[in-house]
Formats: C-alpha cells, sequence, structure tokens
C-alpha cells in the first residue's frame, strides 16, 4: 500500500476550531466594522481572548513555559493558514485574540529581560516590536545599519534612526539593532528600549495598509546595560540564525492562508454569477484562472510545510524559507488578482475584503526581504551547497 502523508489527528482538531473560532466570532464581527479596521472594540476583546483562552488557543507558538502552547514551526504554519482567512487577517490574524508574540528573540533573553518584557506581551498587558531597517535600506542590514551606541558607564547611548518599525506606533517597547563595533560589519548589538523613554520619538510612516509601521528617532537614547540581549557585538548572529529566516515561514502561512480565502471567494462567486445566460464557471476562460490559483495554493503549501519541517528537524531552513517566501507572495498577489478580476466591479470594492487584500499583498513581495533579496539567498546555496553563507 502506498502511504500518504495526513495531518496528525491532534492538529486537525486545533485547525478546526481555528475554523470554526473565525467563522462564527470574527468574520461576523468583522462586517460591522469599517472595511480597513485593524482593531476590534475591548469588549470584544476581552469576551473574545476568554474563549481562546479557555480553547487552549492563546499564542500557539509562544514555548509553552513562557505561557504558550509551543507548538512546533509546522504546527503553527497549519494553523496560520487557517487564521489568517478574513478580511483584517494578512496583519491582524483574529485581531490578536489568539495572542500576540512578542518578537521572538526576546526568548534568547536573560531572565529579568523575558520577566520584564516577553511575558507581560505574552498576556496582552504590553506590544513588542523590532527594529532592523533604516533609511539607509533595509536589503543587507549588515551593511546598511548607521544606528549606533556608544557606552556611557554602565549605561549605552543610542544616536540615529530606524524606518517601516510595524507595531511601533502601538507597541510598549521593542528591539533595536544598532552598531555597536564601527570597524566590523558583524559589529551590531540589540537593545531593549521602551517607547516612552525620553530620546525616542515615533512617528507612523502612512503605507499602502491601514497597520501603519512608524518611523524611529533616537536622540542620546540611554539604555541600561541589562537591556543589552545576547552578547555585545553578537546582534549579528541572533539576526541572522535566529529572527529573519526563521519569520519568513510563518509569514508565508500566512500568504498561503490569505490565498485560500479569496481563492475559495472567487469558485463560489464563479458558481453563482451569471453573464450571457450562464454561470461564470461554465467557461473556460474562469476555469483556468480557478485552475492556475488552485495549482499555485497547493504548491505553495507544500513549499511552507517544507521549509517548516527542516526548521524542526533542526536542518538548515534558509533556502527553503526563502523558496516559501517568494513564491507565497507571489500566489497571494495572483490569486487576489484573479479573484478581483473574477469578481468584476465588486471585486474592487470595500464591500468584499479582497480590495484590502491586493493591497496589503502588494507588500509581501518587500517586508520580511524582498523577493531579489531571497533569490540571492536560493542561488547561493544552489551554486555552493551547503558553503557558509552569511
Ligand atoms: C509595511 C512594512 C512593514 C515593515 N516592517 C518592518 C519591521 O517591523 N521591522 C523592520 O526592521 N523592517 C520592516 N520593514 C522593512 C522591510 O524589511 C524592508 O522594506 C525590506 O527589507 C527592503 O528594504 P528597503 O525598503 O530599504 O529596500 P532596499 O534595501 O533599498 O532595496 C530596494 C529594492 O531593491 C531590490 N534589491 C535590493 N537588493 C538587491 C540586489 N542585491 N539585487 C537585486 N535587487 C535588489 C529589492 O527589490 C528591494 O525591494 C517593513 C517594510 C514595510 C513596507
Amino acid at each position: 500500500m502506498t502511504e500518504r502523508y495526513e495531518l496528525p489527528e491532534e492538529l486537525r482538531l486545533t485547525r478546526n476550531l481555528v475554523r470554526d473560532f473565525n467563522k462564527n466570532e470574527i468574520i461576523p464581527l468583522e462586517q460591522k466594522i469599517p472595511h480597513d479596521s485593524i482593531t476590534i472594540s475591548e469588549n470584544d476583546f476581552s469576551r473574545l481572548s476568554q474563549k481562546t483562552r479557555e480553547m487552549g488557543l492563546w499564542c500557539l507558538a509562544v514555548p509553552e513555559r513562557h505561557g504558550g502552547a509551543g507548538l512546533s514551526l509546522f504546527a503553527n504554519a497549519v494553523i496560520t493558514e487557517e487564521m489568517v482567512q478574513h478580511a483584517a487577517g494578512l496583519y491582524c490574524p483574529a485581531y490578536g485574540t489568539m495572542g500576540d508574540a512578542p518578537p521572538e528573540i526576546i526568548w534568547a533573553g536573560d531572565e529579568y529581560q523575558i520577566k520584564k518584557y516577553g511575558l507581560p506581551t505574552v498576556e496582552h498587558k504590553l506590544k513588542g516590536w523590532f527594529a532592523i531597517t533604516e533609511p539607509s535600506g533595509g536589503s543587507d542590514p549588515a551593511r546598511a545599519i548607521q544606528t549606533h551606541a556608544k557606552r556611557d558607564g554602565d549605561d549605552w547611548i543610542i544616536n540615529g534612526s530606524k524606518i517601516f518599525i510595524s507595531g511601533s506606533p502601538w507597541g510598549d517597547w521593542g528591539i533595536v539593532f544598532a552598531r555597536t563595533d564601527s570597524e566590523s560589519r558583524r559589529g551590531i548589538t540589540a537593545f531593549i528600549v521602551e517607547n516612552d523613554w525620553p530620546g525616542l520619538t515615533v512617528e507612523p510612516v502612512p503605507v499602502m495598509r491601514a497597520y501603519y509601521p512608524g518611523q524611529l528617532f533616537f536622540d542620546d537614547l540611554r539604555v541600561p546595560s541589562e537591556n543589552v540581549l545576547g552578547e555585545v557585538d553578537g546582534g549579528w548572529d541572533l539576526l541572522a540564525n535566529k529572527l529573519l529566516a526563521r519569520a519568513r515561514i510563518p509569514y508565508s502561512a500566512s500568504n498561503l492562508g490569505v490565498a485560500v480565502a479569496a481563492h475559495k471567494m472567487a469558485v463560489e462567486y464563479s458558481k453563482t454569477r451569471e453573464t450571457f445566460g450562464a454561470p461564470l464557471a461554465s467557461r473556460q476562460a474562469i476555469q483556468w484562472m480557478l485552475v492556475d490559483s488552485e495549482i499555485e495554493i497547493r504548491a505553495c503549501r507544500w513549499l511552507v510545510w517544507e521549509a517548516a519541517w527542516q526548521f524542526d528537524n533542526g536542518e538548515d531552513f534558509r533556502q527553503a524559507a526563502s523558496v516559501a517566501k517568494i513564491h507565497s507572495a507571489e500566489t497571494l498577489g495572483n490569486v487576489v488578482d484573479r479573484a478581483i478580476q473574477i469578481h468584476g466591479g465588486m471585486g474592487v470594492t470595500e464591500w468584499l475584503p479582497l480590495e484590502r487584500w491586493y493591497r496589503e499583498a502588494r507588500i509581501r513581495r518587500i517586508g520580511e526581504g524582498p523577493t531579489e533579496v531571497q533569490k540571492m539567498v536560493i542561488a547561493r546555496e544552489i551554486l555552493n551547497p551547503g558553503g557558509v553563507h552569511a
């Protein structure tokens, strides 16, 4: 008998729980609030987060010892695909009612840092962000980072600026990567800073999604040495190994999930909308659009799963993560575009989520490392398999 892969029973059940939660709670609520909403009322938030906590759906990807469910990256990818299937899902999945994880690398911090910043964020008392990109560029941060930190007694003084930092306008604390050794490309240190410290200003950057990122200005920002995350000059290793490549996997799973949601809408609409006396679904031109979306989505799912499996097995997953990232961002853009075409004028109204996804999907080929940079990662590995790549 031929073996075939099936999702483990427990994971299937959890995925179904998330599907029902979206269907019964998030989507009906979303129909009553403005099209581009990124938050829900405090009342709805407490009511729904109470439910998800009771269902064991709170902070699924956070390690168990820190108050989450400690799912593997693979399980996380499967759940994420489901969780993002609503209008705000790409950037505000379930409006945070299933918990907002802090930036992953806080768990590389010491006990004080985890207790002060990581745990209260899991508890939804604080919100965190991470800042790598600067006006001088984000594709190649090791060269582009000009924000610098200098020792002053037991403290550090940070000067410079960051741009496009998601969550920073509404955040309480964040992780800033600053240059501490001007001689070395890798002489970068991670610092934990707080939004309301004197010397830090945050201004929103208006972009094509409602969830605006922020621009940060550091003007002699004083940071105590207990807020150095990891080793001094060791920020690059945290960045390159722990943060950037890994984050591309759940990011790709979100792209996949929204593509699935848009595709479902296109399939349903094509069956009910009639033109020239027959449903759209009977036309080959429409069928082929649906088929192209179906193929891209199926391929995308395996690429996301492969990257997650490699990560969970401790293999070098970076190439697979880049492949998944490119493919999922392109799939999302293509599928949403086709879904809009099939919906005709309705597709571009603010009555359906397609218009919102179309705008937000465009960012996905740039955020979390642009397509061209992912291609560099893949090319290096193809040309020099197993080599040491920074
Ligand atoms: C909405 C939004 C949210 C974001 N959130 C965060 C965040 O939370 N934290 C954070 O640190 N950053 C964040 N970013 C920044 C994001 O990671 C960067 O925009 C991205 O890495 C690209 O950097 P850049 O914009 O400076 O483009 P650049 O580095 O200036 O590159 C410009 C373009 O050139 C191309 N390119 C670059 N290098 C090459 C090459 N070698 N060969 C061919 N083409 C190349 C790419 O297409 C790229 O898009 C966010 C960005 C956006 C738009």
